[in-house]
């Protein structure tokens, strides 16, 4: 699977993902499966470790990000995200690390 560009919508911050947490450990994003949006598009969000913002995104056919929207959740509510989104044991624990997480 090639590498795919990601920059952060909120502060420009820029990086290249694997699509899988265990490889991409080092680099400032991570990357889950948000929704299926209403025409059937996976949508993906990307949490910027940099800034905190997550950025939903759909991912075309050409492994190219097109952005939806950007937010921003702290405490409970990235908590409650992390869960209802499945997010992977080695993210949180980076979200620990950078102080996003209790
Ligand atoms: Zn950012």
């Amino acid at each position: 699977m090639p590498l795919i560009k990601v920059t952060c919508q909120a502060c420009g911050i820029d990086g290249e993902l694997n699509n899988n947490i265990e490889l991409d450990e080092e680099a400032d994003f991570f990357m889950c499966h948000s929704h299926t949006d209403y025409s059937g598009a996976e949508v993906h969000a990307l949490f910027c470790f940099s800034c905190g913002s997550i950025n939903a995104a759909s991912l075309d056919s050409k492994e190219e990000l097109k952005y939806l929207l950007t937010y921003k959740l702290d405490g409970l509510d990235l908590e409650k995200w992390c869960i209802e989104k499945k997010v992977s044991s080695i993210a949180i624990k980076k979200l620990k690390k950078h102080h996003y997480l209790e």
